[in-house]
């Protein structure tokens, strides 16, 4: 018998007799039955928001009481993003249960209540390392292994994997497909989505397209032709978009433009959704909303919702548009080109400014100034809160430590994350307990004060990809400090993605001097790993060798960062 309520794909059903009836069921798309899929993909340009369109559907299918589930195929060799720069790639998102993933999975997080996992992000790299270890277990039988069936099959049985696997019957799964249609490298993608439509059947699978439409200045008029083409594009690999997001920069779509898409592209006029651009991020839902994405999508996928509950939403975005007070942290590092690179650190401030009824502007300030004659006092005096974010490697260094001295002198409030925190006790070692040499031996292999130094697993390890500390942790809190304030617990789980640690035979020596607080660690086996430090007698001071910016949202900003601002704030 086919369990009733249960979503159970027709080829793990035991009888001919049951499959038959799974099919028809299947194809009928019986609600209730089975996981329904929506595909997003991305048409003209990069870049064109298929990763918000994703996120925000995902908080509009969730607002009408459906359980959601997120994934992203990305076409790029890279096994995972982990070992991209993230000054080209963007930030390096990292899950709970420790995956290195694009910085979408963090939009994904933040709009939704889904929690994504290593089954959440799959690359090209990541499809054909699993193929071709098959291959070489002999798993293929002799056969050649082709790009079709192979690696398409490949493909289809991880976005089935993300739900079958799952114990939890999830109703709609949200696939975005990374780059462009009509690059090479994403034609696997595209043609494996072709083939599991027809396996699932059309009402229980449906495609969006995210397109440009530029406005043409000398013409007056928005321009459909490149959406014309990109969706002409589509149709060639067999797929016919259901639904067309339009970006259309600061304009409206008007109703004859919409209705010549709809014609040319063959989708209902409802279902073309004009997206002008618009502040902030968090409002772009509900202009999906008032288009009313989730029903033409709901319709499409033959699914009976209830009403969608927006409320909480909405009063958050107003909240967020209200404030009137402004604090300016100071990000030091080196200087970024662009703010993808460390997107749910800015976001993070975004959320501590809700909760603090506050608009926080981040600047970003070049810490190898502080290298070449430039006093930190000279450039960071005008700021609220200094923050010293994560990275890798000795440039700008000592910089950063110039920072977080004059942070620490001057009773300013600072926060750290990762590598800012190990900064951090380096300045304290050597300002305040004697140790001038004190260094890291990422920085310096042959300090004789190796104050944070490479966990013990690191050594040896030869492969750069998936191998630092990462993932979701126990963090024990110690009662009486700012994070054990902040938090309101006494411990907690906040991921991270490092390959150095706080030293622990420097631990006496440092704890004597009385200026460093230990408030947080993590046990591991019989060794304590330090995990955030504090400053005695500094209004607000705290750094973490965690990633608190992975876990924050717009509803509920992240502890740690909701203190700092509102410390900032109180300067
Ligand atoms: N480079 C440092 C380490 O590997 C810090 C890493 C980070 O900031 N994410 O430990």
């Amino acid at each position: 018998m086919i369990p009733l309520g249960k979503r159970v794909p027709p080829s793990s059903l035991s009888t001919f007799y049951d499959q038959i009836l799974a099919y028809c069921i299947y194809i009928q798309g019986r609600d209730g039955l089975m996981t329904k899929y929506v595909f997003v993909t991305g048409g003209v340009v990069s870049s064109v928001g298929k990763g918000i369109l994703a996120a925000g559907l995902g908080l509009l299918l969730e607002a009408r009481g459906l359980k959601i589930a997120m994934m992203k195929l990305d076409p790029y060799i890279n096994v995972d993003p982990g070992t991209m720069n993230p000054f080209e790639h963007g930030e390096v998102f990292v899950t709970d249960d420790g995956a290195e993933t694009d910085l979408d999975l963090g939009h994904y997080e933040r709009f939704t209540t889904c929690k994504l996992s290593q089954k959440s992000n799959v690359t090209t790299g990541g499809i054909y390392n699993a193929v071709i270890q098959k291959e070489r277990r002999g798993e293929y039988l002799g056969k050649t292994v082709q790009v079709i069936p192979h690696i398409t099959d490949e493909i289809k049985s991880r976005i089935r994997k993300l739900t079958t696997d799952s114990e939890i019957n999830v109703d709609v799964v949200i696939v975005e497909i990374g780059g462009t249609v009509g690059d090479i490298e994403s034609l696997p993608f595209l043609e494996a989505l072709r083939q599991f439509r027809l396996e699932v059947g059309p009402p229980n699978c449906c495609f969006i397209h995210v397109t440009l439409v530029p406005y043409i200045e000398a013409a007056g008029e928005l321009k459909t032709k490149p959406t014309q083409h990109s969706v002409r594009s589509l149709r060639d690999i067999g797929i016919q978009p259901n639904v067309i997001v339009c970006r259309t920069g600061p304009y409206n779509l008007s109703e004859s433009e919409r209705h010549k898409i709809a014609m040319f592209c063959d989708v209902m006029d409802d279902a073309i959704i004009s997206a002008k651009d618009i502040s902030p991020l968090y409002a772009i839902p509900l202009n999906f909303k008032q288009q009313k994405l989730d029903d033409t999508v709901l319709k499409l996928l033959n699914i009976e919702a209830g009403e969608s509950d927006l409320a909480g939403w909405a009063k958050m975005v107003e909240r967020l548009k209200s404030s009137t007070r402004e604090v300016r942290i100071a990000a030091v590092g080196k200087y970024v080109g662009h703010d993808d690179a460390y997107k749910s650190i800015n976001e993070a401030f975004v959320h501590a400014g809700i909760e603090n009824d506050c608009c926080v502007k981040v600047e970003w300030v070049d810490s190898e100034q502080f290298e070449k004659g430039v006093e930190p006092a000279d450039v960071l005096k005008g700021f609220d809160g200094i923050l010293v974010g994560p990275g890798f490697g000795s440039r700008g260094i000592e910089g950063k430590i110039r920072a977080v001295q004059y942070a620490r002198e001057n009773k300013i409030p600072f926060l750290g994350i990762c590598l800012g925190m190990q900064v951090a006790v380096i300045e304290i070692a050597r300002n305040c307990a004697g140790l001038s040499n004190a260094n890291s031996t990422e920085f310096d292999p042959e300090t004789d004060a190796p104050i944070i130094s490479l966990l013990s697993e690191q050594k040896g390890l030869k492969d750069m990809g998936g191998t630092m500390r990462l993932g979701a942790y126990r963090c024990d809190l110690k009662p009486g400090t700012l994070a054990h304030a902040a938090y309101g617990a006494d411990s907690v789980d906040e991921r991270h993605r490092h390959r150095y640690e706080f030293n622990n035979s420097f631990l006496e020596s440092l704890a004597e001097n009385g200026t460093l607080v230990i408030s947080g660690t993590h046990m591991k086996g019989e060794h304590e790993l330090v995990e955030i430090i504090e400053v005695k007698g500094h209004p607000w001071f705290c750094a973490s060798q965690f990633h608190p910016e992975f876990n924050s949202t717009p509803l509920k900003a992240q502890p740690l960062f909701r203190d700092f601002v509102s410390a900032a704030l109180k300067r």
